[in-house]
């Protein structure tokens, strides 16, 4: 219905005169993050992705076809989307062709007629080829990693071009729906509730749905052999939990799946903490996904259902479930803010520590004070300061987690329990489902408290070293 008003709309634009559709213009081919400024893109704004994903692991082939609906934010001659690799054997806008050019992670795509502004329109790309990972600034692997059983796919802060073309920038959001198939025997799982299950024969189809509003890089499709276990928790929240049978503790060499299963047992409970703590829990399932993906060496809190390269611990399982919370649903503007997500999960696993018979979170801050600034120890906590990184490189460095976490324990010890826990709660019930900054966490919190804290948070985000007064 919408469709056929912008078709309309564009083909009144068609036939008036020639200045007017000369002011349709180029979508901008990045969405202007200082770390990464290629990824996303202007013009327009995804509201929802339909991923149609067919894999063959033991070639590693990947065969795409997507459909984007979007809405134009100008009056659009040509739009850009992220994906990285592949042959595109094709692309439509609207239904009809369209041309399209590529160079590095840009598809640019000239559709037949103009997009006007604030219209809404569908684009589908059609490709195929081998799914290449991203190897980051940090020389972590991010995207679509093979597994010896399938694939670990994980995308902060660039994989997801590399198995679906995106506006990859956290600041659209839009549903999602996946049908993912699978060779029979493997078990494929996306974000949000399963749809359906589809034997094919030789092949397995396997639907997932969100309804809830994602981002790019908390997406994922991890798949291979999984033993899935569905339940549903206390209040109605539907629980996907999938274990590798081969996984295993980092550095182990025997698989034990059941010590996976049982880790996972702290889940409900961490989420019934979290839930008291913060607010009630944002998404409509939860999860997870405990695969064995030894090059990995990072676990990331993918929405509803983390994803964990090896067996975790019951600490990396909070501090991934507080993830939905501050990431998932509270989502960072601008890379560099990375403290906003790490900060308040690594807190998140000292004060579940302090509540659960383990030494305070003002026992982990002193611990960490102690560090002298010319100690090894010190040198990786106080240096950079954890919101002032100079490249994309620092994104996942130490004071980003702790000197993060400091800085929220800090503001505890200043403001007083009861003010701060009305800061934190204030900071997920006003942001849910859209974008901050440190900047917005800082009027926040001097909003709460009646208190100027521009030096507060000078000393702890921004100066490097250790602070001496705040
Ligand atoms: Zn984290």
């Amino acid at each position: 219905m919408i469709a056929r008003a912008v078709s309309l709309a564009a083909a009144l634009l068609v036939v008036s005169a020639a200045p007017a559709s000369a002011a349709f213009t180029p979508g901008s081919d990045g969405a202007g993050d200082p770390f990464f400024p290629q990824a996303g893109n202007g013009g327009y704004d995804v509201s929802h992705y339909s991923l149609k994903l067919d894999y063959e692991p033991q070639n590693e082939q990947l065969a795409g076809d997507v459909t984007i609906t979007a809405r134009a934010t100008q009056d659009l001659s040509s739009f850009n989307l992220d994906l990285r690799g592949f042959n595109v054997d094709g692309v439509t806008v609207n239904g009809s062709a369209a041309s399209f050019t590529r160079k590095g992670q840009e598809l640019t795509i000239t559709p037949a007629a103009g997009l006007p502004n604030g219209g809404e329109f569908s684009v589908r790309v059609v490709y195929d080829g081998h799914a290449n990972y991203v190897l980051d600034p940090d020389h972590s692997k991010d995207g679509w990693i093979p597994t010896d059983d399938g694939a670990f796919v994980v995308n902060e802060p660039q994989g997801s071009p590399t198995w679906f073309p995106a506006n990859d920038t956290p600041k659209d959001f839009a549903t999602y729906e996946f049908a993912i198939t699978v060779p029979e025997g493997k078990t494929a799982i996306a974000n949000g509730v399963l749809v359906s299950q589809t034997d094919n024969g030789d092949t397995t189809t396997w639907r997932w749905r969100e309804d809830r509003p994602m981002v790019t890089y908390l997406s994922t499709a991890t798949n291979g052999v999984f033993e899935l276990r569905t339940d549903t928790l206390p209040g109605g929240l539907p629980e996907y939990n999938a274990v590798d049978p081969n996984t295993r503790r980092f550095g182990r060499k025997n698989p034990e799946p059941e010590l996976a299963w049982s880790r996972l047992e702290v889940q409900p409970e961490a989420l019934k903490f979290l839930s008291k703590l913060y607010g009630p829990y944002p998404f409509d399932s939860v999860g997870a996904i405990v695969d064995y993906a030894p090059n990995v060496f990072y676990s990331l809190e993918s929405m509803t259902k983390p994803n964990y390269w090896v067996i975790p611990s019951q600490l990396t399982i909070v501090h991934e479930l507080a993830h939905q919370w501050f990431g998932d649903a509270v989502v960072l503007e601008r890379w560099p803010d990375m403290w906003l997500n790490e900060g308040f999960a690594t807190w998140s696993e000292w004060i579940w520590t302090e509540k659960h018979g383990g030494p305070s979170a003002h026992d982990q801050f002193e611990q960490l004070y102690a560090a002298a600034e010319d100690s090894a120890a010190g040198q990786d906590l106080w240096f950079p300061a954890p919101n002032a990184l100079a490249d994309a490189s620092e994104l996942f460095h130490t004071p980003v987690y702790d000197r993060g976490a400091m800085t929220l324990q800090a503001l505890r010890q200043k403001l007083g329990e009861a003010t701060f826990l009305e800061i934190v709660r204030s900071w997920y019930a006003e942001n849910r489902f859209s974008n901050v900054t440190t900047g917005d966490f800082v009027a926040l919190a001097e909003r709460v408290s009646g208190q100027q804290l521009d030096q507060f948070f000078q000393a702890w985000l921004f100066q490097e070293g250790r602070p001496e007064s705040w």
